[in-house]
């Protein structure tokens, strides 16, 4: 093939059309013609970075009123409902989406439709419009990782399946093995036959440092959080589900499977990184931490 563009499965198809007619051009501007045809006229450009940019994106709200489910009590919860971030790290070296939150399919559906588990979901706006609202395509997606497997997480991830997925061994066996969500399973099972790099412990994504998924298992068999060392910003550690609400970290609770599962050592690992490093800790489902987010398209660096 005369185009050295880098492609995806998914993208293979928008771009056969301009394949065709690369045969008589030079491979620049048979690559050039080859974005064109991946991105919609009109498409933001893709933003170029010379160093780590994260952003924070609105993948919906769980309405949710049993905090005792964490071993708190209602006076002791600031709000009991849980935001859904999800999170999009943009490196010189590739671009990385961690979690996919609620299903974008939920936009528009009622909430009493929408209730799962005892938790209501509300979601306003998809994942994949706020991308495009930053200038990616899932084409333009290298990794994808998430910080577990719960369908709060996942909602979206078999649409991301033409990137590389980036997963802790425990985990896809989690996933797939006979202790899976069968309930949920059809949100992720595309992510079996992704391409996929399948490790244990922490792992650097990019090889220089700046962005590592930290191994944090005991919410799940295979939990990863997130460090993010920003130029401006500093380090962050987005923790996944490692906390739910911030009073568990204030008042050092968990739900109380997990007490004997691990989370209370990955916990110390964690508490002990964010010393060292002097990073700052943000909770996903935290609604402190949401609210005061700056939130895509703007970015921290
Ligand atoms: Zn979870
Ligand atoms: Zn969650």
């Amino acid at each position: 093939m005369l185009c050295s563009l880098k492609t995806h499965a998914t993208l293979c198809g928008a771009l056969l059309a301009a394949l065709v007619l690369c045969g008589s051009m030079s491979a620049r501007t048979c690559d050039a013609q080859a974005q064109r045809a991946g991105r919609p006229a009109g498409f933001a450009p893709l933003p170029k970075v010379t160093s780590p940019r994260l952003y924070v994106i609105d993948c919906g709200t769980l309405v949710y009123n049993r905090p005792e489910d964490y071993q708190l009590t209602r006076e002791e919860v600031a709000d009991t409902n849980m935001p859904v971030p999800c999170f999009l790290v943009l490196h010189p070296k590739g671009i990385l989406l961690f979690d996919t939150g609620l299903s974008d399919r939920l936009v528009g559906r009622p909430l009493w439709e929408n209730v799962d588990e005892g938790y209501g979901q509300i979601k306003f706006t998809t994942l994949r419009g706020q991308l495009a609202d930053i200038g990616v395509t899932p084409a333009d997606i290298t990794y994808l990782a998430i910080s577990h497997s719960h369908w709060d997480h996942v909602g979206n991830a078999n649409e991301y399946a033409g990137s590389t997925w980036l997963t802790q061994k425990a985990e896809r066996a989690f996933m797939f093995g006979p202790a899976a969500d069968k309930a949920h399973l059809r949100l992720y099972d595309a992510l079996a036959s992704a391409h996929q790099l399948v490790f244990e412990g922490d792992h650097d994504v990019f090889g220089d440092g700046t962005v590592v998924l930290k191994y944090t298992p005991g919410h799940t068999p295979g939990h990863q959080s997130l460090y993010v060392k920003l130029a401006r910003a500093g380090g962050v550690v987005i923790a996944g589900d490692l906390y739910h609400y911030c009073e568990e970290r204030t008042l050092h609770r968990m739900p109380k499977e997990e007490e004997t599962t691990g989370t209370p050592a990955s916990r110390d690992t964690i508490e002990r990184f964010l010393r060292e490093t002097h990073a700052q800790l943000w909770i996903g489902h935290c609604t402190a931490f949401f609210r005061n987010a700056v939130k895509s398209p703007g970015w921290y660096d």
